[in-house]
């Protein structure tokens, strides 16, 4: 009830519509029943967007929900957006069919130290991802928790990786997610003169001050049946 309230009055102050942003990270073939908020199997994770796509959800990009939070830019009746964090390797070989299947695009948010080793994403499975109309965006070098170290490499962490990225996929790269949903003012404020337009947190109130930076998300676990997906989204979201 608490949490109600509150989005309420946010939803009221920002002007604008609530779209339910959810993230995942490990995809795993097995459905070995050790799922929780970081791992979902392929099994559970295609029984998630079934969901989403018999109700009717249409998967949003940043650009359109940027577009909505900035300039009123219509967006469909139940809108959605699906980000997957850490640059897994079965983001392509097993979320990327799924999503294909229902015909929604996801978001990827990449960490480029791992770029093309073992288990994680290569450049030519990003670019594939993005020639699709999947969204690649950046999560930092190595995934430093950027409020909890200050000193940061700001070259490193946040202007490099933009680079390569976009150097891959040959578009921009205009959207980052913050490691571990953690952010501060002086990482918004780098991000903004690397010519960011926007970020993902996690759970922290979207800021009424700096909305396009503080962009919420829930992470989904992998335990969730459809019903309790939904209940998650209603929880965390006011939705029209
Ligand atoms: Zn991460």
């Amino acid at each position: 009830m608490g949490y109600t309230i509150i989005y309420m009055l946010l939803s009221y102050c920002l002007q604008y519509q609530q779209v339910p942003i959810l993230c995942y990270h490990n995809i795993s073939k097995a459905d070995d029943g050790k799922e929780d908020l970081l791992h979902i199997s392929e099994k559970h994770f295609q029984q998630q967007m079934q969901y989403l796509y018999n109700n009717g959800y249409t998967a949003i990009t940043p650009d359109g929900l940027y577009a909505h939070m900035n300039g009123g830019a219509p967006l469909p009746s139940k809108s959605i957006m699906i980000t997957f964090d850490d640059s897994h390797e079965t983001h392509y070989s097993l979320a990327v069919p799924v999503l294909n299947q229902f015909h929604f695009r996801g978001v990827f948010f990449i960490m480029t130290v791992c770029l093309n080793k073992t288990g994680w994403l290569t450049a030519s499975e990003i670019r594939d991802m993005s020639d699709q109309g999947h969204i690649i965006a950046c999560h930092t070098w190595d995934h430093t928790n950027l409020a909890l170290h200050p000193s940061y490499n700001v070259n490193e962490q946040i202007v490099k990786p933009k680079a390569l990225l976009e150097k891959i996929t040959g578009t921009s790269v205009c959207y980052f997610a913050f490691p571990y949903g953690e952010w501060n003012e002086q990482a918004i404020k780098d991000l903004k003169q690397a010519n960011y337009i926007g970020a993902f947190q996690l759970a922290s109130h979207q800021q009424s001050t700096d909305p396009n930076f503080t962009v919420r998300r829930i992470m989904v676990s992998g335990k969730w049946t459809a019903v309790q997906l939904k209940e998650a989204i209603d929880k965390a979201f006011i939705l029209p």
